[in-house]
């Protein structure tokens, strides 16, 4: 673990490219910080929702883990639910910050 982390390191600065922190993008208040967010695809209707993630560190807390298991609990679909319908069968889809970095330019 520790050798594959050298080598990414490694290839991050030989690409010339800035090393960023956190390495580990696993909690609400981290992918906001990065300037990520969090989408929910439904995969019964389609139902696509980009989650509010102000509203969510709200709710949870920034230190709240952002993986699916931790926070399944907390969401459904809102049509399937009125429907009848299975109200979990859901995906969440964790979206990096695709903003160009520095001068946009390589
Ligand atoms: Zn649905």
């Amino acid at each position: 673990m520790r050798v594959a982390m050298i080598h990414v390191i490694q290839a991050v600065m030989l690409a010339g490219m800035k090393l960023t922190f956190p390495q580990k993008v696993n909690t609400l208040g981290k992918v906001k910080a990065v300037g990520g967010s969090i989408s929910m695809v439904c995969a019964t209707c389609n139902k696509q929702t980009l989650l509010d993630m102000e509203m969510m560190i709200g709710m949870l807390g920034a230190r709240h883990s952002c993986l699916d298991a931790d926070l399944r609990p907390y969401f459904f679909c809102t049509q399937c639910r009125a429907a009848g319908r299975d109200e979990k069968n859901f995906s969440f889809i964790q979206h990096a910050n695709a903003t160009p970095q520095g001068s946009g330019t390589l």
